[in-house]
Order: C-alpha cells, then structure tokens, then sequence
C-alpha cells in the first residue's frame, strides 16, 4: 500500500506547483499522471503572463494574477536552481493594439483602474506603437502598453517543477491513470489507479479539462468544465522583427527567447481533440501578417492544439471539495493556467496546512460556489 501525505491528480503546470511548494514544506507528496509530465494544455499555452492584458475587470482574478505574474521573478531563478533545469522567461511587455475608438476607449478604462492599483498601463498613440515597433504596419488607432506582463516557457516551467519537487522527495508516477477517489461518509482517503490504489490524508484534482471525468464515491461529482479546444503555431523569422508580445482580439504574437513566434490561438468549445485544422492555422497566420506583414518571410516550425479546462464564470476552482473532506481541487484555470500557476502552488499549499488568509480569494475560486449540497453543476 502506497501512502502519503498529499497526493495530487494531474502532470499539468498546477500540479507541478502545487507539488514543488508541498515538497518545500517537508511534505511527503505523490503526483500521478495518466501520460507524461507536461502532456496536456501546460504544453501548448503561449506562455504569455497576462495579468494585465487578459483581466476585464478589476476583483479577485487581477489581484491573483498580479501577484502571480509578480512572484515569478522570484521563483524562476529558485525553481532553476532546485531542478538544475534552465527556464527562459521573459519581460518584455505587451501592447494590446486597438483597431477602432471604441476598443480604444475600453483599454483606456483598463489603463485607468490599473493605475489607481499602483500597477504600470499606458496608452501609446499609433506613432508612439510604430516607434517602438517598427514591423508593426497595420492601420491602429494605438494601443495599451503592459510593460510588466512577461511570458515564459510553459513546458520547461512545468517540467523544471516537478524536477524541483522529484529534488526535493517528491514521487511522481507516470502512465498512472486515476480511476476514480476512494472514501466514504464524506471523507476522501485515496484513489484508485492503473497501478493499483494510493492512500493519502489530501488529495488534490489538478487534471485540468479532465477533471469532471473522475468518479467520486456515493456518486457525487467534481465540477462541470467545458473544454475549450485552442489552436497555435510557430514561426521562426532570419532575425528578430518584433520585442513586445502583440495582442489583438483575434491573434497574438508571442516572441520567445529561442527566436521562435508563437501565434495564438483559436477558441473552439466543447472539443477534447487535438487536431489542428488548416483553415485555423489559415486564419490566424493572415491575421498575424496583416498585423505583421514581415512574418511572410519567416520559415514555417509547427503547430499544435490544447484543452483549456473553463468553469461557469471563468474563474479557477481553487479550495475544498464543498462536500468530502481531504478533498481539494486546483482546477479551471482556463486562458491563464500559465500565468495563475505560481500563485496556485502557495495558495493551494497554504490552504492545505489551514494558513490560508485572504477571504477574497477564498470566496472567488471556492469550488463549491455554484453548487448545492451534493450537487455541482
Ligand atoms: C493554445 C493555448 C494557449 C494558451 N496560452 C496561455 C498563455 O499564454 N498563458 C496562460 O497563462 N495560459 C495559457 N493557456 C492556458 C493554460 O495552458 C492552461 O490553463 C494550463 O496549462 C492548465 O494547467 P493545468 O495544470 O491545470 O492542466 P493540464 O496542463 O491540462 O494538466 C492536467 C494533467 O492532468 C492529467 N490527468 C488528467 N486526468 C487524469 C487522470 N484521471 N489521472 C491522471 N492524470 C490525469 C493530464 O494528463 C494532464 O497532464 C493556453 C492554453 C492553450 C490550449
């Protein structure tokens, strides 16, 4: 019998967090994983950490996601040197660009309450944008300029993660797929698996988009996601021809470190498949070069697709089970898996040993906020 003190369901980035803060804190941690480390959505995100550009609204989420985007400089170099891995991660900024006054006006409201947070957002006229971004031809009416908002490289994060966490005791089992949890009157005690059952006092679901498909006992139900299936590719230009990741709202233009673009990405509800379609990546390249013409040029590297796991109202399933004790969940993390994962390990750490503080946040990404008792949509 394999017992432990926290086992966690998923290879994704969240898991890899969750496990790295969990082993830091002398917890003895099993993370089991149906594929590979880094199979799923955490390696096919741009990797973008767009706590600025992505939050319409002021709440909760911004605050999470600021934190989260701030406490990467910190973690990056600590986590490199736990794992012996190097992880590329970058600040070089985002303009989001706006086609028309009115995209205008709304990305000035967002400069606006940003600012009143203490955080830096600037509205750039069009000559200021093809100033700083000479490559940048199409006709805007200007754009918002995030300058702390980074990127990283998602997979390498992941993995240097679980590297970290393996370092420092942690176990982690691939091709081991959770069947379903174990337990009864209301108490999670552990899962069973391919590779026989686990036992552990918490247990944490952080199978992003396949989170729903595991079984509770007493046929109770983890959380409704819906899938949304994302599209992306990559470009490698002679030289480099843009410095700040370009955001629009139909495309986004990511460059990375290696010398690569990542352009991204589709949205499709609903579809589990990783299939890339030609007419998505068709789109999407028109759009990138109507907005950079000299991506023409670039030789073509590849593309490839993800499930982003999106709740009822957008907003990640942080916290216990409402029902079963010993039960956690750190999924739904959607558009910003990525950018939310460093905070997610704390905060999911922090809960777990009950010195969880910020009532904000409990009550937004509380997994039981849409339900009745026994009964999660
Ligand atoms: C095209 C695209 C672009 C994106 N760009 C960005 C971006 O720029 N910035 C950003 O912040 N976010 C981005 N995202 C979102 C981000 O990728 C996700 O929110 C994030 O990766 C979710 O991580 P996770 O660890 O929760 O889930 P996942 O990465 O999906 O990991 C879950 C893991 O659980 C495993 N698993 C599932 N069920 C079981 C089971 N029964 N037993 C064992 N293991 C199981 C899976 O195999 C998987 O490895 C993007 C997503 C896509 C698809």
């Amino acid at each position: 019998m394999q017992k432990y003190d926290v086992i966690i369901i998923g290879g994704g980035i969240n898991g890899g967090s969750i496990a790295y803060q969990l082993s830091k804190r002398n917890y003895r941690v099993a993370v089991l994983e149906k594929e590979r480390i880094a199979s799923e959505a955490s390696s096919a995100a741009a990797g973008m950490l767009g706590a600025q550009v992505e939050p319409r609204i002021d709440g909760a989420f911004f605050d999470f996601a600021r934190k989260s985007r701030d406490y990467f400089d910190q973690l990056v170099p600590e986590i490199e040197q736990v794992s012996d891995q190097p992880v590329e991660f970058l600040k070089n900024g985002m303009l989001r660009i706006a086609f028309s006054e009115e995209e205008a006006n709304m990305l000035k409201e967002r400069i606006a309450w940003q600012q009143e947070q203490g955080e830096p957002a600037e509205w750039l006229s069009a000559d200021q944008v093809y100033q700083m971004e000479p490559e940048l031809k199409a006709e805007i009416v200007g754009a918002a300029s995030f300058p702390k908002d980074g990127q990283v490289m998602p997979a390498q994060l992941t993995k240097a993660f679980f590297k970290g966490a393996s370092n420092l005791g942690a176990d982690i089992y691939e091709f081991t797929w959770v069947k379903g949890l174990l337990g009864k009157n209301g108490v999670i005690t552990g899962v069973e698996t391919t590779s026989g059952r686990f036992y552990a006092e918490h247990i944490v679901v952080a199978a992003g988009a396949f989170t729903p498909h595991l079984s509770l006992p007493d046929g109770a139900s983890l959380p409704t996601l819906t899938p949304v299936k994302g599209e992306i590719l990559a470009v490698r230009p002679e030289k480099p021809i843009i410095t700040s990741t370009i955001y629009s709202p139909t495309v986004y233009i990511v460059p990375k470190a290696n010398g690569e673009i990542f352009i991204g990405a589709t949205e499709r509800e609903g579809i589990y498949d990783k299939i890339v379609s030609f007419e998505s990546i068709r789109r999407l390249s028109a759009e990138a070069c109507r907005i950079v013409p000299a991506l023409r040029s670039a030789e073509w590297s590849r593309a490839w697709a993800g499930v982003r796991p999106q709740t009822i109202d957008g907003l990640p399933y942080l916290g216990p089970h409402p029902d079963f004790k010993g039960l956690w969940l750190a999924a739904g993390h959607f558009r910003n898996g990525i950018l939310l994962s460093a905070l997610t390990g704390v905060w999911m750490a922090d809960q777990i040993e009950g010195k969880a503080d910020h009532l904000e946040w409990k009550d937004a990404f509380d997994p039981g906020r849409h339900s009745q008792k026994g009964v999660i949509p």
